[in-house]
């Protein structure tokens, strides 16, 4: 089995292990640094990362500085106009304790970036890349519709996908145009936000794409020996992973919420919405005592204060109808809570 990736026109190859850096944002500074020297020890080479992680990148500064011209650096920026995208990369840069960054991508924006569409960015992009301080243009999508135009456009050398082992055909059809294309592709959210627990399966899944590239979200040590163990030995489909799949394809297929947490800063009741909308899987699918702490507890209790604005609804990419799946999803845990059973 081939164990590494080539991103398209990139030319970055790398093993078939990226390190999604958002949930090191939940820990501490030293033990993100043993977390990040560990993935690099044993062969890890790509570190995707984003302005928008709080303090992600300045942990990747810390701990992987030294090596630097031995890993790859994928960071994002949500800039909406000019003046913001060269203070967010001019920070990224500093925070990375590095003069370039190798793959810099437009941060799910809702359109996308060209030039001459008066936003200024891509002539942004296109600059910072002949100054040096970019080496390729990139952009993460939820959307199918974005992703599509971003292929279409010939101007980004890599895409940032929402790819699982619960990916719909079209979901497919955006890894297979961008094979054809020789468009570096990324798989975003392989675990499906943490619905997905059985690593093996996940990587499994994504051994069949020899194009993509995924990128797992870890926090714990536990879950980084997990991946780790998949550079020398790396888990082949199996019936029996591919039964578990077919189960979870049925148990998730539809209208479940991704936890995007896209629709989340449009809330005017402050709702945790990215988790609240699905706790129903959250309960079933990992420890449910995580689930129904204190602190959980008041986070779904605030789905009382729902004013029904639809604001969620309108920008969930997956066209879910958020504020009903808010309702079921208090009820259900409100009936777990009484003693319903798991
Ligand atoms: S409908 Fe409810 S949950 Fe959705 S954005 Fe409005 S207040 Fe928040
Ligand atoms: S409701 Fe939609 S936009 Fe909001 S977190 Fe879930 S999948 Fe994402």
């Amino acid at each position: 089995m081939n164990t590494t990736v080539t991103l398209g026109k990139t030319g970055i190859t790398v093993n078939k292990n990226g390190f999604g850096a958002l949930p090191i944002q939940r820990i501490t500074t030293e033990d993100a640094g043993k977390l990040l020297k560990k993935a690099y020890d044993a062969g890890i080479r790509f570190f995707d990362t984003a302005r928008f992680y709080t303090d992600s990148e300045v942990k990747i500064g810390e701990a992987l500085s030294p090596v630097r011209s031995s890993i790859y650096i994928a960071t994002k920026t949500a800039a909406q106009n000019a003046e913001d995208f060269w203070k967010d990369l001019d920070t990224s840069l500093t925070l990375l304790k590095t003069d370039y960054i190798d793959i810099y991508q437009f941060h799910n924006p809702s359109f996308c970036p060209k030039p001459g569409d008066g936003t200024g960015l891509y002539e942004a992009m296109e600059e910072a890349r002949k100054e040096g301080k970019v080496r390729h243009i990139g952009i993460t999508n939820h959307r199918l519709k974005i992703a599509h135009e971003a292929i279409d456009s010939g101007l980004y050398e890599t895409l940032q996908f929402p790819f699982c082992y619960l990916a719909t055909d079209k979901d497919i059809e955006i890894v297979t145009r961008c094979k054809q294309e020789n468009i570096g592709f990324i798989s975003m959210k392989a675990l499906s936000g943490g619905l997905i627990t059985n690593s093996a399966a996940a990587y499994a899944f994504q051994a069949q794409y020899d194009n993509a590239l995924p990128i797992w979200g870890v926090q714990r040590e536990s879950e980084l020996d997990e991946f780790l163990s998949y550079i020398g030995n790396p888990p082949a489909m199996t019936q029996e992973l591919s039964d578990l799949i077919a189960r979870d394809r049925e148990q998730l297929a539809g209208n479940f919420c991704r936890g995007c947490g896209y629709c989340v800063p449009t809330c005017p009741a402050g709702i945790e919405i990215n988790n609240c909308a699905r706790m129903s899987l959250l309960l079933r699918r990992s420890p449910s005592e995580l689930q129904l702490t204190p602190q959980v507890q008041e986070k779904m209790k605030k789905i009382e204060d729902c004013i029904h604005c639809g604001q969620c609804r309108a920008h969930c990419p997956y066209g879910l109808d958020t504020p009903g799946l808010l309702e079921e999803n208090y009820k259900d845990y409100k009936e777990v809570l009484a003693g319903k059973p798991l």
